[in-house]
């Protein structure tokens, strides 16, 4: 008998989650006539680079976050990138500072992360932050896995004690999250491109976590009956062939959005496979990237509450 995995869906929680920082900041607002502020920067002109950025922005007015957004052109050199992160870190009414990554080639990507103020890395990837994490005293956690744990949390998900396996060992994913599953008590394994024999590890994990940008590689076989399976990537496709093969019966849908955008979102998991397999799994889209932002948004007010305080 096929079992069709239990769908674990990003959107109510990721609304909760905005809806609880929004009372916040009323109430920040009110009594204290303070409203955080949130400054975007982003370099060059990457269309994904510009939805994500202006995502953030539409999350910020929904929750009452003031916002700016630099944009600045694709030829701005690291010298003058740091100069504007050193006019907002000395700003007093700036809380949160993001650099939408990634920053084009010309720009020295690791020294911008380090000019950031700590205080104001609201997405947790300056190496203070990420060395508290580790240490296990966090302070900015990055957004994706602290709303991957949210997630698991809000679910009922058992972390303590579980067999967890990270696919993917990138600073702003793979490594936080390994982190953050130690710290929850579980017995966490992290693959990577020289892992060998991938299917034979992942199969271990009552809870597997993919994040390695990679259209559906993450078969039926790379999966332990019911476990649990959180699905980071975001991958276009374009392809209606490809959409077959990883939707099957479900395809339809997908090809109605394919046609109409020239290309729907896949994650790094084979949706079809995965869901005869898994006993959850988060959808792409409409899994973890909504918790993304929502995240940044409860960082940006944590931010504000901490340098205010
Ligand atoms: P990344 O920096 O490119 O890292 C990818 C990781 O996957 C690397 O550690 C790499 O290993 C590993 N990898 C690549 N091919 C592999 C293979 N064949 N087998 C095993 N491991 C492999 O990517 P990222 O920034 O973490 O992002 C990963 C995915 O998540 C992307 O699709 C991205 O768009 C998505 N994403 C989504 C959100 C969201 O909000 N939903 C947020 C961030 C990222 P090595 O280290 O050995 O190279």
């Amino acid at each position: 008998m096929i079992t069709i995995a239990t769908s674990l869906e990003g959107g109510p929680l990721a609304a909760k989650i905005k809806h609880d920082v929004k009372t916040q900041i009323e109430q920040m607002v009110e009594t204290r006539g303070i409203r955080p502020c949130l400054a975007a920067v982003r370099v060059g002109d990457d269309p994904a680079s510009a939805v994500y950025v202006g995502n953030k922005i539409k999350a910020c007015e929904e929750v009452g976050i003031r916002s700016e957004h630099h944009a600045l052109p694709a030829s701005t050199t690291t010298e003058e990138l740091l100069n504007l992160i050193a006019s907002l870190n000395s700003r007093d009414d700036v809380d949160g500072i993001l650099t939408q990554l990634p920053l084009p080639s010309g720009v020295e990507e690791s020294a911008i992360i380090e000019a950031i103020d700590p205080a104001k890395d609201v997405d947790g990837f300056h190496p203070v932050n990420a060395g508290k994490l580790a240490l296990g005293r966090p302070v900015f956690v990055p957004c994706t896995p602290a709303g991957i744990m949210e997630l698991l949390d809000d679910s009922g998900i058992e972390i303590r004690g579980a067999r967890a396996c990270v696919v993917g060992r990138s600073q702003i994913v793979g490594r936080p999250m390994a982190q953050l599953l130690l710290q929850r008590d579980a017995t966490v394994t992290i693959c990577h491109s020289r892992t060998r024999d991938l299917a034979s590890v992942t199969r271990e994990a009552d809870l597997l976590v993919v994040a390695i940008g990679r259209t559906g590689m993450i078969r039926g076989e790379h999966i332990k009956p019911g476990a649990t399976v959180v699905d980071v990537g975001m991958n276009k496709v374009s392809d209606p062939d490809v959409v077959r093969a990883l939707f099957g019966h479900d395809a339809e849908k997908r090809l109605a959005v394919l046609s109409k955008r020239g290309y729907t979102l896949v994650g790094d998991v084979h949706p079809a496979e995965a869901a005869e397999v898994a006993g959850r799994l988060t959808p792409v889209p409409g899994g973890v990237g909504l918790l993304t932002v929502a995240m940044l948004m409860k960082n940006t007010l944590r931010a504000a509450l901490r340098r205010r305080s």
